[in-house]
C-alpha cells in the first residue's frame, strides 16, 4: 500500500523503529527541499489537504498546511471551535462533509483522545492525528526526534528528561515512545501531582527532583505547564512550581556543556523556562518548528506512497 504499511498516521507506537527512522531520514531530504529557494515539489498535486483543528494551535496547523503546499496539494483549514462538535453524532455530521469535499488527507486535533481514531474509521481518507486530547501527538515525537537526530548520530545511549506537566502532555506519551524504541534512556520529572503512577507502566524511570537529574541529560525537554487541561490546583502557585521545576540559568549551568534545549511550544517563558536558556545556542526550540514542516511533509509523502529515498544523503538513521 505504501512503506508505512497504513493509510493513517494516528499514534507513535504502533510505528516501529525502522518506520520512524524512515519518516527522519525522508524528513532529511525535505529540509533541503523546504530551505532551498525552489520551495514546492508535485507530490500532492490535484491532492486535498484538510485541517480540522478542536483545539487551538499555531505551530502544528501552520506547519501541517505548510507542508502541504510545498507538496502542491490544494488546502482547506475547516474553522470549527471547541464548542461546536464534541459527541460522536457531531463528528459523523463532520465526516459526510469531508467526504463531500472529496478531502484526500484530513489533519485533526482534538480534545477528545481517539477521536482521529474514529474520524479514521469512518472515512476513506488518510487521517493524521495532530495530537488527541492527553493521549498522542505522533508528529510532534517524530520532529523532536529527527530534531536530536540531526545532532547527534543516534538516540541509542542518550539521557532524556522530559519535565513538567506530564499528566496531561500528549507531547511526553509520544515523546516517551519514540525515544525508548530509538534505544534512548527516558526519566520523566516533575511535581508528584502532573506525574501519576499510570507512566511506570511505560518503563520510564521517574523523579520528583530535577536538581539531581539535570546534570546527568544529554536532552533536556521541557514542557509547557496546560492550565486548560487542569481541573483544580495542582500546585501551590506557579512561584512555587517555578522555584522547583523551571528551568532557569542557574540550573542551566549545571546541565552538560553540550545539553540539547527543547519545548515543544508554546512555551510560558518565565514559567518553566527563562529567555536565556529558551535563547541560548544550546536550545533548537526554533530548529523543532523548522522540522516540524519537513517531518510533515515526508509523512504525507510516504503515507501518498512515495518510495522511500536510497541516496546516502538523505541518511540519518544510522
Ligand atoms: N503544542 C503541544 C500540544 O499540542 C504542546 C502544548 O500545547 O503544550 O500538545
Amino acid at each position: 500500500m505504501n512503506a508505512l504499511n497504513r493509510k493513517d498516521l494516528l499514534d507513535i507506537k504502533s510505528l516501529s523503529k525502522d518506520e520512524i527512522l524512515l519518516i527522519c531520514k525522508t524528513a532529511k531530504y525535505f529540509k533541503d527541499v523546504f530551505t532551498r529557494d525552489v520551495k514546492t515539489v508535485p507530490v500532492l498535486r490535484g491532492k486535498t489537504v484538510c485541517t480540522l483543528f478542536y483545539e487551538p494551535s499555531t505551530r502544528t496547523r501552520l506547519s501541517f498546511e505548510l507542508a502541504a503546499k510545498m507538496l502542491s496539494a490544494n488546502t482547506i483549514n475547516v474553522p470549527v471551535t471547541t464548542s461546536s462538535v464534541v459527541k460522536g453524532e457531531s463528528l459523523i455530521d463532520t465526516v459526510r462533509t469531508l467526504e463531500a469535499m472529496k478531502a484526500d488527507y484530513i489533519v485533526m486535533r482534538h480534545a477528545a483522545s481517539l477521536a482521529p481514531h474514529f474520524l479514521s474509521k469512518n472515512i476513506d481518507a488518510s487521517v493524521i492525528n495532530g495530537g488527541d486530547g492527553f493521549h498522542a501527538h505522533p508528529t510532534q515525537a517524530l520532529l523532536d526526534t529527527y530534531s536530536i537526530l540531526e545532532k547527534r548520530e543516534t538516540l541509542a545511549g542518550l539521557h532524556i528528561g522530559i519535565i513538567g506537566d506530564i499528566k496531561h502532555s500528549r507531547v511526553a506519551r509520544s515523546d516517551l515512545i519514540a525515544f525508548q524504541k530509538l534505544g534512548a534512556k527516558v526519566t520523566l520529572c516533575g511535581p508528584p501531582t502532573l506525574l501519576p503512577d499510570e507512566f511506570k507502566q511505560y518503563g520510564v524511570d521517574m523523579t520528583y527532583n530535577l536538581d539531581e537529574l539535570l546534570p546527568e541529560l544529554d536532552v533536556v525537554n521541557m514542557l509547557r505547564i496546560q492550565r486548560e487541561r487542569q481541573k483544580g490546583s495542582l500546585f501551590p502557585s506557579i512561584r512555587e512550581y517555578n522555584l522547583l521545576y523551571a528551568l532557569t540559568e542557574e540550573r542551566f549551568s549545571k546541565c552538560k556543556s553540550d545539553v540539547i534545549i527543547m519545548h515543544p511550544g508554546p512555551m510560558n517563558r518565565g514559567i518553566e523556562i527563562d529567555d536565556a536558556v529558551a535563547d541560548h545556542p544550546n536550545s533548537i526550540i526554533n530548529e523543532q518548528v523548522t522540522n516540524g514542516v519537513a517531518v510533515r511533509m515526508a509523512v504525507f509523502y510516504l503515507l501518498a506512497g512515495g518510495a522511500p529515498f536510497q541516496d546516502e544523503e538523505g541518511d540519518i538513521s544510522k
